[in-house]
C-alpha cells in the first residue's frame, strides 16, 4: 500500500498517481545538483587545494631543500655552460 504524501489516502502499491487527489505519489528528489553548483563547489575545492599549496609551501620552507646544480643543469644560465 503507498500512502499518499498530500492527502494521506492510501492507494493501491502500483499506482503511481494518488486517487483522492491526482497528485503524484512517487517522491521527486528535492534539489538535484546543477552545472552552476558543480562549477561552484569544484572551483571552492580547487582554490582551498591550491591556497593549501602554497600556504605549506610558505610553511614548510625551512624544510625544504635546494637541489644542487648538478642535477638541474637547465634551471643554469647559458654563461656557466661550458
Ligand atoms: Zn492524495
Amino acid at each position: 500500500m503507498t500512502k499518499c504524501q498530500y492527502c494521506g489516502f492510501t492507494n493501491k502499491p502500483d499506482t503511481k498517481i494518488c486517487k483522492k487527489c491526482n497528485k503524484p505519489l512517487v517522491l521527486e528528489p528535492l534539489w538535484k545538483p546543477d552545472i552552476k553548483w558543480y562549477l561552484k563547489v569544484l572551483g571552492l575545492i580547487y582554490l582551498v587545494l591550491i591556497g593549501l599549496f602554497f600556504l605549506l609551501n610558505y610553511l614548510l620552507r625551512p624544510y625544504m631543500r635546494k637541489l644542487p646544480s648538478e642535477i638541474t643543469p637547465w634551471l643554469e644560465r647559458n654563461e656557466q655552460v661550458k
